[in-house]
Protein backbone atom coordinates (compact mmCIF):
# COMPACT_ATOMS: atom_id res chain seq x y z
CA UNK A 1 0.00 0.00 0.00
CA UNK A 2 0.71 3.51 -0.54
CA UNK A 3 0.90 6.14 2.16
CA UNK A 4 -1.54 8.78 2.00
CA UNK A 5 -0.74 11.94 -0.40
CA UNK A 6 -0.01 14.36 2.21
CA UNK A 7 -2.08 17.20 2.05
CA UNK A 8 -1.08 19.50 -0.86
CA UNK A 9 -2.01 22.62 -0.78
CA UNK A 10 -5.25 22.78 -2.76
CA UNK A 11 -5.56 25.45 -5.50
CA UNK A 12 -9.23 27.32 -6.03
CA UNK A 13 -9.50 29.76 -9.21
CA UNK A 14 -9.12 33.25 -7.35
CA UNK A 15 -13.18 34.75 -8.25
CA UNK A 16 -11.50 38.05 -9.39
CA UNK A 17 -8.62 37.43 -11.38
CA UNK A 18 -9.10 33.49 -12.15
CA UNK A 19 -5.77 32.79 -11.42
CA UNK A 20 -4.58 30.45 -8.87
CA UNK A 21 -5.26 30.88 -5.31
CA UNK A 22 -3.95 29.19 -2.70
CA UNK A 23 -6.91 27.42 -0.57
CA UNK A 24 -4.61 27.26 2.65
CA UNK A 25 -5.01 28.95 5.93
CA UNK A 26 -1.91 30.26 5.19
CA UNK A 27 -3.37 32.50 2.44
CA UNK A 28 -5.84 34.92 4.58
CA UNK A 29 -7.13 35.98 1.18
CA UNK A 30 -8.58 33.07 0.15
CA UNK A 31 -10.56 32.03 -1.42
CA UNK A 32 -8.63 34.66 -3.34
CA UNK A 33 -5.27 35.08 -4.71
CA UNK A 34 -4.34 38.24 -2.59
CA UNK A 35 -5.82 41.41 -0.74
CA UNK A 36 -5.60 43.10 -4.06
CA UNK A 37 -8.30 40.49 -5.27
CA UNK A 38 -9.91 40.12 -2.32
CA UNK A 39 -10.41 44.30 -2.41
CA UNK A 40 -11.94 44.22 -5.49
CA UNK A 41 -14.41 42.15 -5.28
CA UNK A 42 -15.89 43.49 -1.64
CA UNK A 43 -15.41 47.01 -3.41
CA UNK A 44 -17.76 45.51 -6.78
CA UNK A 45 -20.37 43.99 -3.89
CA UNK A 46 -20.30 47.56 -1.93
CA UNK A 47 -21.11 49.74 -4.93
CA UNK A 48 -22.97 47.30 -7.50
CA UNK A 49 -24.77 44.07 -5.60
CA UNK A 50 -25.08 44.35 -1.81
CA UNK A 51 -28.56 45.61 -0.90
CA UNK A 52 -30.29 45.30 2.07
CA UNK A 53 -30.96 42.43 3.13
CA UNK A 54 -34.76 42.03 3.15
CA UNK A 55 -35.31 44.74 0.38
CA UNK A 56 -35.47 42.20 -2.42
CA UNK A 57 -37.12 39.15 -1.07
CA UNK A 58 -35.47 35.87 -2.56
CA UNK A 59 -37.28 33.51 -4.45
CA UNK A 60 -35.41 30.83 -2.09
CA UNK A 61 -36.20 32.38 1.14
CA UNK A 62 -38.44 30.05 2.36
CA UNK A 63 -39.99 32.90 4.57
CA UNK A 64 -41.40 34.73 2.01
CA UNK A 65 -44.91 33.53 0.41
CA UNK A 66 -45.11 32.02 -2.42
CA UNK A 67 -46.63 34.06 -5.38
CA UNK A 68 -48.18 31.02 -7.05
ZN1 LIG B 1 -6.83 37.12 -7.95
Amino acid sequence: MTAPAPPAPRRVPCPTCKGPALFDPSNRWRPFCSQRCRTADLGAWASEQFRVPGSVPSEDDPNVPSAH
